[in-house]
């Protein structure tokens, strides 16, 4: 146990965070771009604000949930997703008193109790995106356009954006009753899962991932049939500014948030090639949210993306990310003297940003040239006592081997212009 992580839970170690950096600042870069500005939000909250925020029925709430209680007594939750944070966020620092629409983006961890496989994790990574106080549809392309955009700039290719409307709570209700009629004699055949979520959220049934369930649902109504002028309406705008953005996408209407507060336009993004976790992005309208979490009534629409879904996705489309470089130059020394002008030089390289390094295991000068052969620095500085009688050093390009006798005033704007 000592020396075994908890289950669903990874390192990451320094050879994989050179891509987390990457595509971390890739999405900071394309946020900026729309302008969105990040966000930070504690990594845990009170339960309460995710039963409410995320909802009583959810997969979420019901059985994923890593809540205790602390020391004070508080049932705490560590944050399961991001939007529910961002919310109470928006709400107690009344950001709803800034220009609005509000553009917030966040990178986190997540936590959910859930039976780990591949893209499935107990701890997990999010990017995810939200913007607040606006209900024109020409948001809801824009967080779209910007998960399009990060899967493009990275070359992620073979992915399926999946839109539907899931109406407002008024065109929901003519739904939900055509719906419960459609199940009534169904009900035996569903899963213990939907039959319980018959009588509290119907339309959720509509995307169980059960057989049984989904072969049983084929020809229930759906909610695109029953949308009201004004959902329709906006669901046109949204299909209209998409186009307009040359974004391709799928009509898909067994995609359902399915809460109260989530409203209009739900999306996901699919890769087709990562197997049942598919999912790589899920999003949507929740125009009641701000309000059910206690704030004014602010319409919002978001998404959140699953990092390590991503990755897969990448890793799968052979995309290469470069492990930069960890260090430009070595210093090789022998002798106490030499090892005091190594350690001062080194401090001047780094000060005008080359990585450097030397040897602190007291290796011979023959395992200092293998090490940082191993290390792969281009170039290895030797300082010897010899040299540093006539005030030089030597300076070696590794790659063909040369060596060059300088003063040690002219190594570093040496070094400098060679890299
Ligand atoms: P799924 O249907 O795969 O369970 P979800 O509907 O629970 O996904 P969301 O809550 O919408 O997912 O989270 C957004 C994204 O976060 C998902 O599309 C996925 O990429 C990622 N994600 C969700 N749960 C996990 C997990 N347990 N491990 C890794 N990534 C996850
Ligand atoms: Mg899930």
């Amino acid at each position: 146990m000592l020396t075994q992580a908890p289950r669903g839970t990874r390192d990451i170690l320094p050879e994989q965070v050179s891509k987390w950096i990457y595509v971390e600042n890739k999405f900071r870069d394309i946020c900026a771009k729309y302008g969105f500005e990040e966000i930070r939000t504690p990594l845990f909250e009170h339960t309460e604000l995710f039963k409410r925020g995320v909802g009583e029925t959810t997969d979420i709430v019901e059985k994923q949930m890593y809540s205790f209680d602390d020391n004070g007594g508080r049932n705490i939750t560590l944050k399961a997703e991001g939007t529910a944070p961002v919310v109470r966020a928006y709400v107690e620092n009344k950001l709803y008193a800034n220009p609005q629409p509000l553009k917030l983006y966040y990178i986190t961890p997540c936590y959910r109790y859930e039976r780990p496989q591949a893209g499935r994790l107990r701890e997990f990574h999010q990017f995810g995106v939200e913007v607040f106080g606006t209900n024109n549809p020409l948001a809801d392309a824009e967080v779209i356009g910007v998960a399009v955009d990060l899967f493009d700039e990275l070359g992620v290719k073979n992915l399926e954006v999946r839109i539907n409307s899931i109406g407002c709570p008024d065109c929901r209700k003519e739904h939900r009753k055509a719906l419960t009629e459609f199940l009534t004699d169904k009900l035996d055949l569903l899963c213990e899962t939907c039959k319980g979520r018959f009588d509290r959220n119907p339309m959720r049934i509509l995307d169980c991932k059960n057989e049984s369930c989904q072969a049983n649902v084929i020809n229930a109504p759906r909610m695109m049939e029953y949308l009201c002028e004004s959902c329709a309406s906006d669901f046109d705008v949204l299909q209209r500014n998409l186009k307009a953005m040359e974004i391709d996408y799928i009509i898909d209407p067994d995609i359902v948030r399915g809460l109260d507060y989530y409203t209009k336009t739900a999306f996901e993004i699919v890769s087709k090639e990562i197997g049942a976790q598919g999912t790589v992005c899920g999003g949507g309208r929740y125009d009641n949210l701000v309000e059910e979490i206690g704030g004014p009534s602010t319409p919002g629409v978001g998404f959140g993306l699953g990092i390590e879904r991503l990755l897969l996705s990448l890793e799968n489309n052979d995309v290469e990310i470069e492990k930069r470089d960890s260090t430009d130059v070595f210093i090789a020394v022998l002798g106490e003297e030499p090892e005091k002008v190594a350690i001062k030089l080194l401090r001047d390289l780094r000060c005008i940003g080359i990585k450097g390094q030397m040897d602190l295991l007291g290796r011979s000068l023959k395992s200092q040239f293998k090490y940082a052969d191993k290390l792969k620095a281009p170039f290895t500085i030797v300082i010897g006592e010899d040299e540093l009688k006539e005030n030089c050093v030597v300076l070696k390009d590794m790659k063909n081997s040369e060596q060059k006798k300088i003063e040690i005033n002219n190594v570093i704007q040496e070094v400098k212009t060679r890299l």
